[in-house]
C-alpha cells in the first residue's frame, strides 16, 4: 500500500520555500493517496536551542498556518512527533545502522553548525537519522521534500535497504516527490535557501508578513547591476529568485514570466512579484490568525493526529522489536 510521510519543524514563522516546496504538494497528495502523515517535528527543533515556551507556542503556530494553507485533517494524519515515542526509538535502532562518515558529509550539518558557533550537539549531528526513523516508522512509499532535503532521503533509502539485508525484507524503500518549485533562495543571499531559522530577517518571506513587511523585503533583495529580467541562477542568482518566486505565486512557468517581463527593470520587476506575493498570501495570512485564536482546537487536531500516528507506529515498532531480537 502507497503511504505518504513528510515532516516539518516548528522552528518558526513558515516562509514562501515552505509553501512551495513542500506544503503546496502536501494538500494536492491528500487528495490522491488514502494514508498521508504529516508531522510537526518537535524533536528535531530541539538540534538548536529553544526556549521551551517558544518551542510550545511555535508547534501550534504551525498547526495553524498547515491548517490555514489547506491541510486537511480529515483526509491526512497530521501530529506533533514527539506525541508518538517509537520515532526516537526507532531513531536509535537506525543508528546503530548507520556509519559516521556516512553522515559526516551533509551540507545541513556544516551549514547549521556554522551558523551556531559551536561545537554543534550530537542530536544536530545525527537528526538525519531519526529523519529516516520518522518515515520507516510507518513504512512510508513515498515523501514530498523540498530540494533541500533530497540527500536526506538518500540516507533513509540506505538505511531501509541496510536494514532490510540485515533482518529480512521489511521497509519499503522510499521514493521522493519533488515540488515543480525548485528550492527558493533568501532574498539577502542568493546563494542560500531561504529558511526559517535564517537570522537575518530581511532574507526570509514568511506567509504571515504584512503587506508593508512584502515590500520591504522584496525592496531590500539583492540582485546585480543588470537591469533586465532574466532566469540565469548560476550568473544572476538574485533576480533568478524572483523569477522563481513568481512563477510560483501566478502557477505560470519561469518562460512565461521572463517572457511576461521584456522590457521591464529589475527595481519595477521587484513591486510586481511584491504585489503578486501580496495578493497570494493575504487571506491566508487571515485564516491563520482566526485559527491561531482558538488554541483549544489545535490542542484537538494535534491529539486526534496522535492519537492516530501511534496506532499506526506501534503496529510496525512491534515487528521491528521482534526482527531485533527485543523480544
Ligand atoms: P530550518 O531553517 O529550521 O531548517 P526550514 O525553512 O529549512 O527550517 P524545514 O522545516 O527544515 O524548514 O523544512 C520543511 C520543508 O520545507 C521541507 O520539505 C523542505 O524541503 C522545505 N523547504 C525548506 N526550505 C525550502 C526552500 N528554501 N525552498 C524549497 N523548499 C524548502
Ligand atoms: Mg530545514
Amino acid at each position: 500500500m502507497d503511504r505518504i510521510f513528510s515532516g516539518i519543524q516548528p522552528t518558526g514563522k513558515l516562509h514562501l520555500g515552505n509553501y512551495f516546496g513542500a506544503i503546496q504538494n502536501w494538500v494536492r497528495l491528500q487528495e490522491e493517496y488514502n494514508s498521508v502523515l504529516y508531522s510537526i517535528v518537535d524533536l528535531h527543533a530541539l538540534t538548536i536551542p529553544r526556549e521551551p515556551a517558544v518551542l510550545r507556542q511555535s508547534v501550534l503556530d504551525t498547526t495553524a498556518t498547515l491548517l490555514a494553507c489547506g491541510i486537511n485533517p480529515e483526509k491526512c494524519l497530521l501530529f506533533q512527533q514527539s506525541q508518538v515515542p517509537e520515532h526516537a526509538e526507532l531513531g536509535w535502532i537506525l543508528g546503530c545502522l548507520t556509519s559516521m562518515p556516512r553522515i559526516q558529509s551533509f551540507p545541513q550539518w556544516k551549514v547549521k553548525n556554522a551558523s551556531q558557533n559551536s561545537e554543534g550537539t550530537v542530536g544536530l549531528f545525527t537528526y538525519p537519522v531519526l529523519q529516516a526513523a520518522d518515515i520507516l516508522l510507518y513504512k512510508s512509499t513515498h515523501v514530498p521534500v523540498g530540494e533541500d532535503q533530497v540527500l536526506h532521503l538518500e540516507l533513509a533509502r540506505d538505511i531501509a535497504q541496510h536494514f532490510n539485508k540485515k533482518y529480512g525484507n521489511f521497509f519499503p524503500v522510499p521514493k521522493a516527490i519533488l515540488s515543480t518549485t525548485k528550492k527558493i533562495k533568501s532574498l539577502r543571499d542568493p546563494t542560500a535557501k531561504m529558511s526559517k531559522s535564517d537570522p537575518q530577517k530581511l532574507g526570509t518571506l514568511n506567509i504571515t508578513d504584512s503587506p508593508e513587511e512584502i515590500v520591504l523585503k522584496f525592496r531590500k533583495a539583492v540582485t546585480d547591476f543588470t537591469s533586465e529580467v532574466t532566469y540565469d541562477p548560476d550568473s544572476r542568482p538574485g533576480v533568478s529568485n524572483l523569477v522563481t518566486i513568481h512563477a510560483a505565486v501566478t502557477g505560470l512557468s519561469i518562460k512565461e514570466v521572463v517572457h511576461q517581463c521584456i522590457g521591464l527593470d529589475t527595481a519595477h520587476y521587484k513591486g510586481i512579484v511584491a504585489e503578486a506575493v501580496i495578493q497570494k498570501f493575504a487571506p491566508i495570512g487571515n485564516e491563520i490568525k482566526r485559527l491561531q485564536e482558538d488554541k483549544s482546537h489545535l490542542e484537538k487536531v494535534l491529539q486526534a493526529g496522535a492519537e492516530k500516528a501511534k496506532e499506526l507506529a506501534s503496529l510496525v515498532y512491534q515487528e521491528i522489536r521482534r526482527l531485533v531480537g527485543f523480544q
